[in-house]
């Protein structure tokens, strides 16, 4: 046991040492379950590169762009969802990657996206999208000022201070907005089961580890109400389903483009997604 300060409970509280994986030692909340890597000299600059996207990583994607058609089914899909809480206005997605949820968000709202892979934002700005590059701060922002709707796909694990970034998202909601997140869930069966061989337990590229009462308690501390937190289903390309379990079982990452259009519809349970609301004062 040690103690440190969570961000989700909002204050110093025991944390239990759970294991050690890719270099990072790996503390779990005792009392709220949030995980977290500790990470020494890692630079995210150097790390998020178009090579993260391509599978040159064997802990990135596999080849992200040739799964368009399966990501953008999937993606559709969200933007249906989010309709139902917020049917109109201005949509920012951070970390948009090459720009496919916003295509598919785009006939419904005014959007915009933040994207650190310059690679990546330099694609959707060729595809006409409104795309800063860089990350989630207050430059960017503000100049992107108020929206109806934030999105974060697979993303608040990665950030180095994710309550502080929901915060900064949280300024630039109007009252009665809301920001839609999917992350894994680290309370969940598969997850407890997998241990350190869990597929979302990838240090340092996941710095956090969420749990829904984790979720609860930073949304808590934000006036954030959570309206909706399940474990959805997923198409997921072939091509990462085979690259994840050659990853599994030690053979390394290499990229098979021929299954990147074919969707697989999955579901472990072990990843979340959650609605927030900002209340109207
Ligand atoms: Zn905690």
């Amino acid at each position: 046991m040690s103690a440190r300060a969570c961000p989700a409970c909002g204050e110093v509280t025991d944390h239990r040492f759970r294991y050690h994986r890719n270099g990072c030692d790996i503390w779990q909340c005792a009392r709220c379950g949030l995980g977290r890597a500790d990470t020494r000299g890692f630079d995210p600059r150097a790390y998020y590169t178009g090579e993260y996207f391509s599978g040159a990583r064997c802990d990135g994607y596999s080849d992200y762009p040739a799964a368009e058609p399966v990501l953008r089914r999937e993606f559709a899909r969200s933007v249906e969802l989010i309709r139902e809480y917020r049917g109109e206005g201005r949509l920012l997605d951070l970390g948009c990657a090459y720009g496919f949820f916003l295509q598919e968000a785009a006939p419904y709202y005014d959007v915009a996206g933040i994207e650190l892979a310059e690679e990546a934002a330099a694609y959707c700005r060729r595809s006409g999208l409104n795309v800063l590059s860089g990350v989630a701060d207050d430059t960017n922002m503000t100049r992107i000022g108020e929206v109806d709707v934030i999105t974060l796909f697979d993303v608040i694990e990665h950030l180095p201070q994710p309550r502080d970034t929901l915060a900064l998202c949280c300024r630039h909601l109007r009252p009665g907005g809301i920001i839609m997140l999917t992350t894994g869930d680290f309370a969940s069966p598969v997850a407890r089961l997998a241990g350190a061989r869990w597929r979302l337990m990838t240090p340092p590229q996941h710095l956090w580890y969420f749990t829904p009462q984790s979720m609860r308690g930073i949304a808590a501390s934000l006036g954030l109400s959570l309206v909706r937190c399940d474990h959805p289903g997923k198409l997921v390309p072939l091509s990462l389903i085979l690259f994840q379990l050659r990853r599994m079982l030690g053979l390394g990452g290499s990229s098979i483009t021929a299954a990147s259009h074919i969707g697989i519809p999955v579901n472990l349970f072990d990843a979340m997604r959650i609605v927030l609301r900002k209340s109207i004062p």
